[in-house]
C-alpha cells in the first residue's frame, strides 16, 4: 500500500575530526525526513522568489502599464520598506528570518485581483456568519474571540456587525486546510495563517484561518472545561492534584478516562475542576447536535475505535454519535484534546507517551531527528512501525488578534509598515491589545462619521476602461489613448475673431490660423504645474497664472489670474500646493521650498526638510488632503505623510506610492483631490481613484476636467 511513502530516510553525520590533530568527539545528529511533512527545503533564495512573488513585489507588470517587472534587488528593497528593515536589497539575515515568520496570507502590494472588488462597505450594518469551527478550541471561545475582533473595528467606527446564523453575510468566516477552495491554498503549520479578501460580494470580504494552525488565545492551549463544578471556567496550567504538577489535562483519579483539569492552581485546596474537550463528552458542528461519539461504530463495513479521518479530504477528525454511521448516518466532528499534536500526518491525534523513535523510548515531546528543533512526538506507541506523528502543543497564535488584522481587511484596509499597527503583515502576540493610530486612522478613512468622506460615489463608470484596457501598454512609457471627445464642431464666425481680452499682437504663429494666445486659453495647455482644490474651486496654475474652475455646475472656467496679484512672494513655477483643511492656510512647493499662505500673511520660503523630508527629494509634486490634519506628499515613486499640525512627518514613512495606489502611474508629476476623487496626472492625462481606491477612470485632463471642446481641431 503506502508503505513506501512511509520509509524513513536516516542521515547519520559522523563524528569529525578537525585539522590540527585534535578530534572532537561531536554529538550523534541523526536527521529524519518526516512522511508528510509540508516543510519543504528550500534555499534561502528559492525562498526568496517565491516570498516576494507570492506577496506582491515581483512580477507586478500587470498592475500598471507603467511599470515593468523589477529586478529582485528592488523588489527586496520595497520588501524591507514595508516590514520596516534596512533597505539593503539584498538577501540578509534579517530579510530571510522575516520571510520565514508567520504572517497574513494577503499579498502586501495590492494588485489588480482586488480590482473588482469594492474596497469599502457601502453599508454601516455589517453581517457576519461563522461557517465552521476549529477543533482546537471550544466553539463559545471562538465565538467570542471573533466577536471581540469585530468589536475592536466598532468602537472606532460606525460599522455595526451582527451575527447571522444562516444564508449569506457580507463576512462569511471560515477555517480550512491546505486547498480550501478559493485558489489560494493554506501552507500547514505556521507560514500563512489567514487570509481575507476586501468588501464586495461573493467571496469578497471572507476570511479564512488555516485550521493546520494551533488556535489559541495566545499563551498556550486555551481549555474550556465542561460540567464539573467551576461553571466553565477556563483549565489552570500548571495546577497541582495529589502533590503532582499538571500542566495538561489528565484522567488521574478517574476510571472513567475522561480527561479533567483544576480550574485554580491548588485542587486539594479549592476543588475547583471540569471536564476537558474530549470526543467521550461531545461533538461539534455535524449532524447530531453535539452528542458525544459512540465507540465502536461502523462506517462503510469497517469497525472504528476511535475517531478518524477516513472518508473526509480536509483531514478533520469525526466520529459516528451512534454505533453505525452506514444505518444511522449521524455525526460530529471531535473536538481536539489539550495535548493534541498539530500538523504532521496525524493532526488532532493525542501525542502517545512513552513512544519508540530509531529504537529508543521516550515520554515526552523531543526535537530528536529534525533539522529545526521543533518539538514532536508520535501519535502511537511505535513510530518506528507505524510513523503516525505531529507538532507538539506550542502557545499557538491568538484567534483573536489574527481576526482582528483579517477583519481590518474584510473592511478595505492594507498593510501598514508600521510594526507596531495591527496591520502589519506579521504576527506577534501583545498581552494587552489596543488599535495603534495608524489602523483607527486607515480605518475612519474609510467609515468617518463627520460626512466628509463618507460620500459613496455610486459610480461606477467603468464604460471608460475598456476602450483603453491600461494593461494593454506593458513596459510602454507611453501614455494610454483615449479617444478625445469629437468630432470636432466647426464654429465658424465668432470663434475666428479675437478673444476681447486677446491683445491682437500675440497671435503671431505662422502654423496656426487661430488667434488666441496659448498661454490666455488653458485648452491650449498640455500639461499645468500643479492643479489644486483650494476653496472648493478646482485651481490649475502654469507659468505665473492660474485659472479658477467652479465647483458650481454653472460656475465655468474663470482666468487667467495673475499668482504674483494674489500670493506675490511666489515663484512663477510651483509643483504643488495644497489647502490645509483645518486652518485654510494655502502651502506652495516649488523646489526644495515651501510658503504658506494665511489670507495675505506669509510665512516662508522654508526649505522642506524642515518638514522632515529627506535632502534627497528634490520636488513635491503632489498633495493629497487625508482627514483631519494629515496630508500625504508626493515625489517620485514615494509619499510621506505629512503631520500639518505638528509640521512633521509621521513614523513609517515614506511608503511606495503603487503599493498603497495600485494602478496609477509611478511617475505622476500631479496628484490632487476633486469632489471624492484623487486624480494622478501624468502628462496630459489623468488617472481618477474613487474613495475605495479604484481607478474607475482614465482620461485627458482638458477634455474631461476643463471641459475643452477642442475647436482648434489639434489634437495633442
Ligand atoms: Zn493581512
Ligand atoms: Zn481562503
Amino acid at each position: 500500500t503506502m508503505r513506501s511513502h512511509h520509509r524513513v530516510l536516516v542521515f547519520l553525520v559522523l563524528a569529525m575530526c578537525i585539522v590540527g590533530g585534535w578530534c572532537v568527539p561531536l554529538k550523534k545528529t541523526v536527521s529524519v525526513t518526516f512522511p508528510g511533512d509540508v516543510l519543504k527545503n528550500m534555499t534561502d533564495m528559492e525562498l526568496a522568489d517565491s516570498y516576494l512573488k507570492r506577496f506582491g513585489y515581483m512580477n507586478v507588470q500587470h498592475r500598471s502599464g507603467f511599470q515593468s517587472m523589477v529586478s529582485t534587488s528592488k523588489a527586496l528593497m520595497r520588501m524591507q520598506r514595508q516590514m520596516g528593515l534596512e533597505e539593503t536589497g539584498t538577501l540578509d539575515k534579517s530579510t530571510v528570518a522575516a520571510m520565514k515568520a508567520p504572517r497574513c496570507g494577503v499579498p502586501d502590494v495590492r494588485s489588480y485581483q482586488t480590482f473588482d472588488g469594492d474596497l469599502k462597505w457601502d453599508h454601516h450594518d455589517v453581517t457576519y456568519r461563522i461557517l465552521n469551527y476549529s477543533p482546537d478550541m471550544e466553539a463559545s471561545l471562538i465565538d467570542d474571540a471573533f466577536a471581540r475582533a469585530f468589536k475592536v473595528w466598532s468602537d472606532v467606527t460606525p460599522l455595526t456587525f451582527t451575527r447571522l446564523f444562516d444564508g449569506t453575510a457580507d463576512i462569511m468566516v471560515s477555517f480550512g486546510r491546505a486547498d480550501h477552495g478559493d485558489g489560494y491554498p493554506f501552507d500547514g503549520k505556521d507560514g500563512l495563517l489567514a487570509h481575507a479578501f476586501p468588501p464586495g460580494e461573493g467571496i469578497q470580504g471572507d476570511a479564512h484561518f488555516d485550521d493546520d494552525e494551533n488556535w489559541t488565545l495566545g499563551k498556550g492551549a486555551a481549555v474550556k472545561t465542561s460540567f464539573g463544578n467551576a461553571e466553565g471556567a477556563l483549565c489552570y496550567f500548571p495546577f497541582s492534584f495529589e502533590g503532582k504538577q499538571y500542566s495538561t489535562c489528565t484522567t488521574e483519579g478517574r476510571s472513567d478516562n475522561l480527561p479533567w483539569c483544576a480550574t485554580t492552581a491548588d485542587y486539594g485546596r479549592d476543588k475547583k475542576f471540569g471536564f476537558c474537550p474530549s470526543e467521550l463528552l461531545y461533538t461539534f458542528d455535524g449532524n447530531s447536535n453535539g452528542k458525544e461519539c459512540v465507540f465502536p461504530f461502523v462506517f462503510q463495513g469497517e469497525t472504528y475505535e476511535g475517531c478518524t479521518t477516513e472518508g473526509r479530504s480536509d483531514g478533520y477528525r469525526w466520529c459516528s454519535t451512534t454505533d453505525n454511521f452506514d444505518k444511522d448516518k449521524k455525526y460530529g466532528f471531535c473536538p481536539n484534546r489539550d495535548t493534541a499534536v498539530i500538523g504532521g500526518n496525524s493532526e488532532g491525534e493525542p501525542c502517545q507517551f512513552p513512544f519508540v523513535f530509531l529504537g529508543k523510548k521516550y515520554d515526552s515531546c523531543t526535537s530528536e531527528g529534525r533539522g529545526d528543533g521543533r518539538l514532536w512526538c508520535a501519535t502511537t506507541s511505535d513510530f518506528d512501525a507505524d510513523t503516525k506523528w505531529g507538532f507538539c502543543p506550542d502557545r499557538g497564535y491568538s484567534l483573536f488578534l489574527v481576526a482582528a488584522h483579517e477583519f481590518g481587511h474584510a473592511l478595505g484596509l492594507d498593510h501598514s509598515n508600521i510594526r507596531d499597527a495591527l496591520m502589519y503583515p506579521m504576527y506577534s502576540y501583545v498581552e494587552d491589545f489596543s488599535l495603534h493610530g495608524d489602523d483607527v486612522e486607515g480605518i475612519q478613512y474609510l467609515y468617518d462619521g463627520n460626512g466628509t468622506t463618507m460620500t459613496i460615489v455610486k459610480c461606477c463608470s467603468f464604460h471608460s476602461l475598456p476602450s483603453f484596457p491600461l494593461s494593454s501598454h506593458p513596459g510602454s512609457k507611453t501614455g494610454p489613448d483615449p479617444t478625445p471627445p469629437g468630432p470636432p464642431i466647426p464654429t465658424p464666425g465668432p470663434s475666428d475673431e479675437p478673444e476681447p481680452n486677446t491683445p491682437t499682437t500675440t497671435t503671431t504663429s505662422p502654423t496656426t490660423t487661430h488667434p488666441v494666445d496659448p498661454s490666455q486659453d488653458p485648452c491650449q495647455i498640455n500639461k499645468f504645474d500643479t492643479i489644486t482644490e483650494i476653496d472648493g474651486d478646482l485651481h490649475f496654475f502654469k507659468d505665473g497664472q492660474y485659472w479658477r474652475l467652479s465647483s458650481k455646475t454653472d460656475g465655468g472656467l474663470k482666468g487667467p489670474f495673475s499668482m504674483s496679484e494674489r500670493w506675490p512672494a511666489l515663484p512663477a513655477v510651483v509643483d504643488t500646493a495644497f489647502e490645509d483643511l483645518v486652518t485654510k492656510k494655502i502651502y506652495f512647493f516649488s523646489g526644495t521650498r515651501f510658503w504658506v499662505y494665511t489670507g495675505q500673511s506669509l510665512l516662508g520660503p522654508r526649505s522642506i526638510d524642515k518638514l522632515g523630508l529627506p535632502s534627497t527629494v528634490e520636488k513635491v509634486e503632489g498633495a493629497l488632503q487625508r482627514g483631519k490634519g494629515k496630508v500625504l506628499l508626493f515625489s517620485g515613486e514615494n509619499y510621506w505623510r505629512l503631520d500639518v499640525k505638528g509640521q512633521n512627518i509621521d513614523k513609517g514613512y515614506p511608503r511606495f506610492t503603487d503599493i498603497v495606489f495600485g494602478g496609477v502611474p509611478n511617475d505622476a508629476h500631479d496628484v490632487f483631490h476633486f469632489k471624492g476623487h484623487i486624480y494622478f496626472c501624468r502628462d496630459r492625462f489623468y488617472w481618477r481613484m474613487n474613495s475605495r481606491r479604484q481607478v474607475d477612470r482614465v482620461g485627458y485632463v482638458k477634455y474631461d476636467i476643463l471641459k475643452c471642446t477642442d475647436s482648434s481641431n489639434y489634437r495633442y
